[in-house]
This record gives structure tokens, C-alpha cells and sequence, in this order.
């Protein structure tokens, strides 16, 4: 008893210990003062680039913003003159711990991540991803489920304890949904395992509770399924209302899966927070989000992206020509459209969790090539990916923008955005909270 008590009270003095220090930081965490030449450089709340800013920070964070400054006794100082210099770009949508193979599909391949996989060798593999979205620029992340029962939380307290590379996470646990989750096919013996994965609710009570329990252990965002495609089941209004506000009350936000105009109509309507996907989706119900203030994730791909699933989608995998693939994209590029003439706020997220051979970061950033594309300007797609993420997020002030008070997370691209988007695949220097990811200082 007492022999037990003992190992009880090392124990817990580990844990203060260790919970105090960084766990062998892959890369070491740095709170000096340094000065940063900018040159152009994206200001994100007026959407325009200026030129001749140089950037203080100090403990991990921004200082000042101006020409000429000084740079403080012993600061590093470091030139991006030639480049271009963005806050760290947002993705608002992602599900780091599920990576699917194009000749699969999402029920076995779901299943598998179950089964196979498992939330430890997830969670690993998730840390490996992780990294590959800071070398793309990606400083900041919204993770919205398929993560097991939340692998998530442990890969966020692992990059946050400085254990893991990657980007700041927000994260939702499993996502709220009908019965069977995503996955078509599932045996209605064996529906149990969808609980793996997502939180089945039934009845608004229920649906509440999911989301009390999902910040228990550690959610800061709830994700929801308005309707569970490519199942056919729907949540009701009233369920999503009564997440919504469980979600008011403990304080976060709430992000709505919808694919179809009814499903994205009544998670408007009842006081969602984001649309995701919005594939289909009516003119009046694009008004009702305008005047509601709820934003659209469009999770669209690009016309690389679409070339590479069909490579990777099986041994004789078709090799779609220019013009299919524009029929391919065109009913998520006119419904880009659409939502901006309507007057909602578009944020940037990619929810690329296809295997297509490219470094995962770099395969969700496509998905800004969709947005330009699909006719947005430069200027509109880097918003999107800055401050109209950092607001979706309530992170307003302290991501997605360059100015006094704001994280440090600063990356330089090579080329003029405006002129050459490729620009945007050519990240030559990024810091996250003050600390050097890629790029020499
Ligand atoms: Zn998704």
C-alpha cells in the first residue's frame, strides 16, 4: 500500500517535471529578439502588399511593424528583401491522422484506420505530416475529426509541448453524426465500430452532451455532419441547434459538414459557424449564410490534383483530358462564384487527406490554386488563407496577420503572387511562433 503510494508521489512529481520543460524538442524553441527585413510584404486586414517593412519580434511574437527599424543590441537580424513575406498561411480544414488511399475508398479505408492502423501509429503518422505543412507554410491548422477517438488532442499537446514539428493545431475530437458515420456498407452488426470514429448522436439531448463531452477531452472546435455523405442520413435542426448552443456555452465554435443544398440550408439556419464543402447548393441558402455571417470552407481541388487521383486511383487509372477535367471542376468553381457574389466570407481549407504521393502539406495548399482558378484574385485567396481563417478560428489578431501583438509565424515565398502563382509552391523561409522552420536565418 504504502510501497504503491510512493510510486504514486514519483509519479506525479515526474509529471510536474516533465510537464515544465520541453520534451527534446525537435527543433529548439526560440525567444530571442530578432528583426526581420521584409520588403513586400501582404498585409492582410487591407489586402495589399507594401514595401520597405521590417518586422520585430520578441518572445515569440510581433512587436512592431514599420520602415527603418532598429534592431535591438544582440537581435539576429535576417533579410527576406527579395522575397515576398506572408503571415503563416491557415488551413481550416484538414484531418492529419487519415491519409486515404485513391484506389480504396472511404469505408474501407476508414475501417482500416481502425482496424489496421490504430490511433497510436495514427497519431505517428499524423506527426510526420505535420512537419510537411510548415515546410509548405501552413503555420496553423484546423483539424476537423477522422482522427479515432481523439488521436487529435495528442498530436496537438505534442507539437504544443515541443516534442513534434508542426503546425499550431486547433482541433475537434470525432465529429457528430448519424449512425454509420461516413462509411457506405457498413453491417448494421457491426455499425459499432463508426463509433470509433465519429460521436453518434440520437436526439438533441444526446447531441448536447457529445459536445460537453468532446471539450472534456480536449476539443476547441466542434465538427459536425449535417448530413453524413456519402451515407444518406441527416442530422435534424433541432439536434444542430441544441450543438450549437451546448457549443455557446462552453465556449467554441461549431463547423458543419454539408454537401447538398437541404443539409446546408438547415445547419445555416440553425447557427453553425462554417459550411464545409457546400458542393450543391442554392442561391436563397447562400443568402441565408450572407446574412447569418456563416463562412464557406470550399474544399476545393485543383486541376493537378485531379490528375494525380486519377494516377494513383488504380493500375490502369484513367488520364482525364483538359476539357474533362474542366467538367470535372465545373460545379465547384461556379459555386465559388456564386458564394462571393452572394456576399460570403470564403476561408481557405483544403480537407486534402488523399494519398497522392506529394508531401501532404503541399498537397493541401492546391487547393488555393482551385480558389484562383475558379476567378478569385491573389489578394482574395491569400485572405482567405490569413485573416478570413484567423477570424473562422477566433484567432483574430493572433494568426493570419503581420502587426504588434500577433504570433510571429512569418514565411517568404519566392516570386510575385500576383503575376505568378506558382509563386506560392516556392516557401523559402518559415517561422512559427518566432522559431526557424525552414530557410537560414
Ligand atoms: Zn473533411
Amino acid at each position: 500500500m504504502t510501497g504503491l503510494l510512493k510510486l504514486r508521489a514519483t509519479g506525479w512529481f515526474l509529471a510536474l517535471v516533465v510537464g515544465a520543460m520541453p520534451l527534446g524538442a525537435q527543433t529548439r524553441p526560440d525567444t530571442g529578439a530578432t528583426l526581420i527585413h521584409a520588403g513586400r510584404f501582404f498585409d492582410s486586414e487591407a489586402g495589399v502588399f507594401r514595401a520597405n517593412q521590417d518586422i520585430l519580434i520578441r518572445d515569440q511574437k510581433i512587436e512592431r511593424v514599420g520602415p527603418n527599424l532598429e534592431a535591438p543590441k544582440g537581435a539576429r537580424v535576417i533579410d527576406l528583401r527579395k522575397y515576398t513575406v506572408l503571415p503563416g498561411l491557415i488551413d481550416a480544414h484538414m484531418h492529419l491522422l487519415y491519409l486515404e488511399d485513391p484506389a480504396g475508398g472511404i469505408s474501407m479505408e476508414g475501417a482500416k484506420s481502425i482496424i489496421i492502423e490504430g490511433t497510436p501509429l495514427r497519431a505517428l503518422h499524423a506527426a510526420a505530416r505535420a512537419r510537411t505543412f510548415l515546410e509548405a507554410g501552413i503555420t496553423t491548422v484546423r483539424d476537423l475529426g477522422n482522427s479515432g477517438r481523439f488521436g487529435d488532442v495528442a498530436l496537438r499537446d505534442a507539437i504544443n509541448d515541443g516534442s513534434v514539428d508542426g503546425p499550431r493545431l486547433l482541433v475537434s475530437g470525432p465529429g457528430l453524426s448519424a449512425v454509420g458515420g461516413q462509411w457506405p456498407g457498413l453491417q448494421a452488426n457491426h455499425a459499432d465500430i463508426a463509433a470509433e470514429e465519429y460521436r453518434i448522436v440520437h436526439g438533441p439531448a444526446d447531441a448536447a452532451d457529445a459536445v460537453r463531452e468532446n471539450v472534456t477531452f480536449g476539443a476547441q472546435v466542434i465538427k459536425i455532419y449535417s448530413n453524413n455523405t456519402p451515407n444518406p442520413a441527416y442530422l435534424s435542426v433541432d439536434e444542430m441547434k441544441a450543438i450549437v448552443e451546448a457549443a455557446k456555452r462552453h465556449g467554441v465554435r461549431v463547423a458543419a459538414h454539408a454537401t447538398d443544398d437541404a443539409a446546408v440550408w438547415r445547419a445555416a439556419f440553425a447557427g453553425v459557424n462554417s459550411i464545409e464543402h457546400a458542393y450543391r447548393v442554392e442561391d436563397s441558402t447562400l443568402a441565408l449564410m450572407a446574412k447569418n455571417g456563416v463562412t464557406l470552407t470550399p474544399t476545393d481541388i485543383d486541376s493537378l490534383t485531379v490528375i494525380r487521383y486519377s494516377e494513383k486511383s488504380g493500375p490502369n487509372g484513367f488520364k482525364p483530358r483538359p476539357e474533362q477535367i474542366s467538367e470535372i471542376l465545373a460545379g465547384q468553381r461556379d459555386r465559388l462564384r456564386r458564394a462571393v457574389k452572394a456576399g460570403v466570407t470564403i476561408t481557405a481549407g483544403s480537407d486534402n487527406y488523399l494519398n497522392l504521393g506529394w508531401p501532404q502539406g503541399r498537397a493541401a495548399k492546391r487547393n488555393l490554386f482551385a480558389y484562383l482558378a475558379s476567378g478569385l484574385t491573389a489578394i482574395q485567396v491569400l485572405q482567405a488563407a490569413t485573416i478570413n481563417d484567423a477570424r473562422l478560428l477566433g484567432l483574430e489578431g493572433k494568426v493570419g496577420v503581420l502587426k504588434a501583438g500577433a504570433f510571429a509565424d512569418i514565411i517568404a515565398i519566392e516570386g510575385d503572387v500576383e503575376k505568378d502563382s506558382d509563386a506560392l509552391e516556392r516557401v523559402r523561409f518559415v517561422m512559427k511562433s518566432g522559431t526557424v522552420y525552414l530557410g537560414k536565418p
